[in-house]
């Protein structure tokens, strides 16, 4: 498995430093409201990932941070008179239902920053002992850029122009403006409840502390892959890189992937500009999960991706072909167990290129036509003559094959879940009509299920829905 590392700007193959797993951080929400689609395309890269991961035929611990202190967080929680927990705790519920719907697969494990705040006073301190970092006139700690030799390293600019002495309290800034940054931030009156005691009074971690906290503590000092947004890139991955080699004195991270953003009329999708949909919106709107997943991994992560509601709709088109082809292989099957290796020649051919695609630095865009290969040459092969039903099932493996990356297929079981309890109120009374030899009855409920856009036929193995 091929990969882009943002640190050596070079595709690199990914192995683990250590046995067969691969150990990944990825950089997580904060959870101050719900989840963006922008956000979401960050999340399903990183899900891509650990799904190629597994299909290359390796093992993955992924951790993904929750950021649930820091300055937004607070300020909504204190203009709504809530205690911080209870505030994040809404969104954090938000955000693993979102990730249901979009059918991203959990990470191992999901540290929030307000659980482990004495590993980030721990390693403040140790920045502090070394004489790297200070404490500053107001009582925060900060980090001093040119006391790490190695700073920029990952946003490749060379800072020893840099003035020094400049500082920065915010989390966010851009390179101009870069300067030493918070470590731990002195409490101060807006903060109202939220603060803990550290040897440098009250205050509150900062945001980039976080991430190399508990990256560290649940990935070790070294670890393989570190990812995120590429507006994570600086500073955020450049001063987390900086506080942890600074303290361990070994290489934090070996390869960081960063995903292009999704954009609205060319600009980033974000809160602050304003141009953003939830998940949530776009569910309201009609759309599903499967087709707002489709849109999001359908591009190269590295590409930016402009939003269209176009592409919602080419999404469920090209959706159905894939649900009509699965349909039918499914009743060409007739249950029969589906052997890969039995796959005709145009399906493992399909498969060969898809994993080629996918093992390229998660090429999508031709993993997806490979699928749609595949879709072509069943519907061909169904068309001339059919396929035996053990040919059918090594096909539909092929498809199961594929979707253990993508994600986006209705296989029979999935396809069932998805009807809705009137419709299964309706086939269940179809079959005791049928059991009966009631066949006007029968006939009947066909027409209402018709009129209500599903079509029944009737197979050995049963009735088999499907959408008209
Ligand atoms: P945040 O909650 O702002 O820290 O962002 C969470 C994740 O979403 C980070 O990995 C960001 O880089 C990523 N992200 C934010 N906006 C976008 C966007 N428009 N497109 C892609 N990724 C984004
Ligand atoms: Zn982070």
């Amino acid at each position: 498995m091929n990969v882009y590392n943002s640190l050596s700007r070079r595709v690199e193959e990914l192995k683990p430093l250590e046995g067969n797993v691969v150990r990944l951080y990825t950089c997580g929400p904060t959870v101050y409201n719900f989840a963006h689609i922008g956000n979401f395309r960050a999340y399903t890269f990183e899900d891509v990932l650990r799904r190629v991961i597994q299909f290359c035929g390796m093992g993955v611990k992924q951790v993904m941070n929750l950021t649930d202190v820091d300055d937004k967080t607070i300020r909504n929680a204190n203009a709504n008179g809530v205690a911080l927990g209870d505030y994040t705790q809404t969104y954090k519920d938000a955000f693993f239902a979102d990730l249901k719907t979009l059918n991203i697969q959990p990470a191992e494990v999901y540290p929030a920053a307000t659980d482990h705040i004495p590993e980030m006073i721990a390693l403040v301190a140790k920045l502090v002992e070394k004489g790297i970092a200070y404490q500053s006139d107001d009582g925060s700690v900060y980090f001093s850029v040119r006391k790490f030799p190695g700073y920029g390293k990952l946003a490749h600019i060379d800072f020893d122009h840099q003035q020094t002495g400049l500082r920065c309290a915010a989390d966010e800034y851009d390179k101009e403006n870069v300067g030493d940054f918070a470590l731990w931030k002195a409490w101060e009156e807006s903060d109202g409840p939220v603060g803990w005691d550290s040897p440098w009074g009250r205050g509150r971690p900062g945001w980039h502390i976080e991430c190399s906290a508990m990256s560290m503590k649940y990935l070790g000092e070294s670890f393989d892959l570190h990812t995120g947004g590429i507006d994570n890139l600086f500073p955020h991955h450049e001063n987390e890189i900086a506080q942890a080699e600074a303290a361990t004195g070994k290489q934090f991270v070996r390869t960081w992937m960063h995903c292009a953003h999704l954009k609205v009329n060319g600009e980033k999708m974000s809160k602050s500009a304003g141009n953003f949909f939830t998940l949530r919106d776009l569910v309201e709107k009609g759309y599903t999960g499967r087709e707002i997943r489709y849109v999001l991994v359908n591009a190269h992560y590295r590409t930016g991706l402009n939003f269209a509601f176009s592409a919602l709709e080419d999404a469920r088109r090209s959706l159905a072909r894939v649900d009509e082809c699965v349909d039918k292989l499914e009743a060409a099957a007739a249950g029969a167990a589906g052997d890969l290796a039995a796959a005709p020649a145009f399906a493992a051919k399909c498969l060969e290129d898809f994993t080629a695609a996918v093992s390229d630095d998660l090429n999508l865009p031709r993993g997806f036509a490979a699928l749609f290969e595949l879709v072509r040459g069943a519907n061909a092969a169904m068309q001339s003559g059919g396929l035996k039903p053990a040919e059918a099932a090594a096909v539909l493996a092929v498809f199961r094959r594929m979707d253990e990356v993508l994600g986006v297929v209705f296989f029979g079981r999935a396809k069932a879940e998805a009807v809705p309890a009137e419709i299964q109120a309706l086939v269940d009374r179809r079959a005791a009509a049928r059991a009966a030899k009631d066949w006007a009855e029968s006939d009947r409920i066909r027409d209402e299920l018709a009129a209500a856009g599903w079509a029944v036929k009737d197979s050995k193995s049963g009735q088999q829905l499907s959408r008209i």
